[in-house]
């Protein structure tokens, strides 16, 4: 059997007069870069999350980057982010000339530790940057208290979490922006780069609308300079078209998890992923740990299971940060963790059978040691 790590036609196919259509208006219309269907799925977006305002822009790397460049963060700065991420997190700290500053994650959830923030909280701090990493909401009403109690912005990376929530209350919604990205294999992914901000902000929302655009309030009047980082409308026709599937998409992810954590249950050296008590993960990836990990993924990949690493270094031991001059003491937990973690398939259309076998690889490999 094989088993790719994502399936990305599966889901076109499951969908694919609704993709056609979708794609063929914005031909027809030409409605390229901005117009009828950017602000349609804003609208739609914004709606979903009960927030007042979404923006599109090009990818989610760039949505970190201008929401913090918007909020006036620049050079001498300092900005709170997390040692395991994707290095967007942290790039788009350093884009603004700001500095991160990474903090050691939680040995249960993969995120963010709040209880080392504090210590971190410079008189240049001006942002706590979380990740909600995986697909799960970091302890962000903690977090977001202690943001109000020193008057730090709250932003939110949720990359990995469409429609994830804490509480019943949605990720993004906690600080005063949360940013998004619908890379292809993003839980909510389009056919090229995209992504968006939502924030409840008039103040925050209209810059960044600007910025994102040049820098202008209407056509040739630019009010500042600003950057080039706009939604297209092929995009956004496809984001609108799986907006309508994503509940559905997230549930199947659940019951997958279900079933992985059912079935590596019996395999004694799996540590499967943690859920946070009152969270709602949607598994944009399973990782589980393992302290055989590149013994276990190369058994895997010989039994046609393709598996991945999210991520194999801790963002501050990366050479892009050799400047900042960090070591593997000051976050144990994150170096530790990167030797065990391994992402699983996880999409919604992996099926009960594939999950089972590997779950049953796993064992195999196990009984082998
Ligand atoms: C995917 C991702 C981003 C942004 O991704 P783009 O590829 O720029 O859309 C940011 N943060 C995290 C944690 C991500 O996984």
């Amino acid at each position: 059997m094989e088993i790719p790590f994502v399936d990305l036609r599966s889901q076109y196919l499951s969908i694919k007069s609704e993709i056609d259509d979708a794609i063929q208006q914005v031909i027809d219309q030409t409605a390229f870069i901005k117009g009828k269907f950017v602000d349609e799925f804003e609208a739609q977006f914004a709606r979903a999350y009960g927030v007042k305002y979404c923006i599109g822009v090009a990818n989610g790397t760039d949505a970190i980057f201008i929401v913090l460049k918007c909020l006036g963060i620049g050079p001498g700065d300092e900005v709170i982010t997390v040692a395991n991420s994707w290095i967007s997190t942290s790039e788009a700290v350093s884009q603004t000339g700001a500095t991160p500053v990474f903090v050691d994650i939680e040995p249960d959830y993969f995120t963010i530790d709040p209880a080392l923030i504090e210590e971190k909280i410079t008189p240049r701090t001006r942002a706590v940057l979380p990740v909600h990493l995986y697909g799960q909401a970091a302890q962000i009403d903690v977090i977001r208290a202690l943001c109000e109690k020193r008057r730090l912005y709250l932003v939110e990376d949720c990359a990995q979490a469409h429609f994830a929530s804490l509480e019943g209350k949605r990720v993004g919604t906690f600080g005063i922006t949360g940013t998004f990205s619908f890379y292809p294999g993003k839980n909510l992914g389009a056919y090229g780069d995209a992504g968006a901000i939502i924030t409840d902000s008039d103040d925050l929302a209209e810059k960044v609308r600007m910025f994102a655009n040049h820098g202008q309030r209407k056509k040739h009047e630019h009010l500042m300079e600003g950057v080039n980082s706009r939604l297209d409308g092929l995009q956004a026709a496809i984001l609108s078209a799986k907006l309508r599937h994503i509940g559905e998409w997230t549930e199947r992810r659940q019951s997958n998890a279900l079933q992985y954590d059912r079935e590596l249950h019996r395999v004694k050296t799996v540590v499967s992923p943690g859920v946070r008590n009152s969270a709602t993960h949607v598994y944009h990836l399973y990782v589980i740990r393992h302290r055989q990990r590149d013994a276990l993924q190369k058994f895997l990949l010989s039994r046609g299971i393709h598996t991945a690493v999210h991520y194999p270094t801790p963002l501050p031991l990366l050479p892009a940060y050799q400047h900042l001059a960090y070591s593997a003491s000051q976050i144990p937990v994150a170096t530790e963790w990167q030797r065990q973690i391994l992402s699983l398939p996880m999409y919604p259309e992996l099926t009960t059978e594939q999950i089972s076998y590997v779950a049953a690889s796993i064992e195999e490999f196990d009984n082998h040691q």
